[in-house]
């Protein structure tokens, strides 16, 4: 059932930790493209996991995923099978709640090191579009600083550019905010919405509540490895059908 406007579609994934901690439990997902999705949920209930999974960060316990035309089983270790790891991945950026950029390389060199050790350019290719994704990002005059001299919010920037550099198709987004002070929240964010206007394919698990509500197109509530409910944002906020939902939302509206 190949639908040409799916982006990401996640068939009933299952991931189970060690002998019996069953975290995903049959989630299925569906992403069309220049879709924005957002995640919500309380924690521990497999927000990560999901989107770690989605960009085989962790291998799946069972279920498939699919990337534009990459489609990938669980569980088997071919050559094969990791070669079309190895594409998914280059299609999907991900970015976390720590920035975990290289603290020995410039702004600029971390925007680079993907393009030119994975995809081969040599650093007088690579650089031209990291300088351009650096001013998309407002940070043209941090080009040369190390991240240790960098705010929160500007090193997250910074990792944003560093994702955008491999071209991706799809971006995650794992709690970037919740690691910044609420100040810089803000310049994040609306990182976040230029690269939704522009039609980025985004799957966040944020509980930025300007985010969820207003650039969202279709919000989705986890609990326990299933979804308890999705929905676009005004039919989620403000008319939640389910109890869990509502004992979920009212922790955070
Ligand atoms: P959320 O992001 O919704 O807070 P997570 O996906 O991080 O939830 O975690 C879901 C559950 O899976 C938690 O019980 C967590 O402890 C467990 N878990 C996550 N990653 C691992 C791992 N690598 N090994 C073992 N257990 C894990
Ligand atoms: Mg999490």
């Amino acid at each position: 059932m190949m639908k040409n406007d799916t982006m990401v579609e996640v068939s009933n994934l299952h991931k189970v930790f060690g002998e019996d901690l069953h975290v995903l439990r049959g989630i299925d997902l569906e992403v069309k493209k220049g879709e924005v999705v957002v995640i919500l949920g309380p924690s521990g209930s497999g927000k990560s996991t999901l989107l770690r999974c989605i960009n085989f960060l962790e291998e799946p316990t069972a279920g498939t995923i699919r990337v534009g035309d990459i489609t990938i089983g669980a569980g088997k270790k071919t050559k094969e099978h990791n070669a079309k790891i190895l594409e998914i991945r280059r299609r999907v950026g991900m970015c976390f709640q720590s920035f975990n950029l290289f603290p020995h390389m410039t702004a600029l060199e971390n925007i680079i090191e993907g393009p030119v050790t994975v995809l081969g350019q040599s650093k007088k290719e690579a650089i031209p579009y990291a300088e351009e994704l650096l001013a998309w990002v407002g940070l043209t005059d941090k080009r040369d600083e190390y991240p240790s001299r960098l705010s929160g919010g500007q090193q997250q920037r910074v990792a944003i550019a560093r994702s955008l550099a491999m071209k991706p198709d799809v971006m995650l987004f794992d709690e970037p905010t919740s690691a910044l002070d609420p100040e810089l929240v803000k310049e994040v964010v609306d990182v976040m919405e230029r690269l939704a206007a522009e039609g980025m394919t985004i799957i966040a698990v944020t509980h930025e509540m300007h985010f969820a509500r207003d650039v969202a197109d279709r919000v989705l509530i986890m609990d326990g490895g299933v979804w308890v409910e999705s929905g676009p944002p005004e039919e989620i906020f403000t008319n939640p059908k389910e109890a869990r939902s509502r004992q979920f939302l009212a922790h955070i509206l």
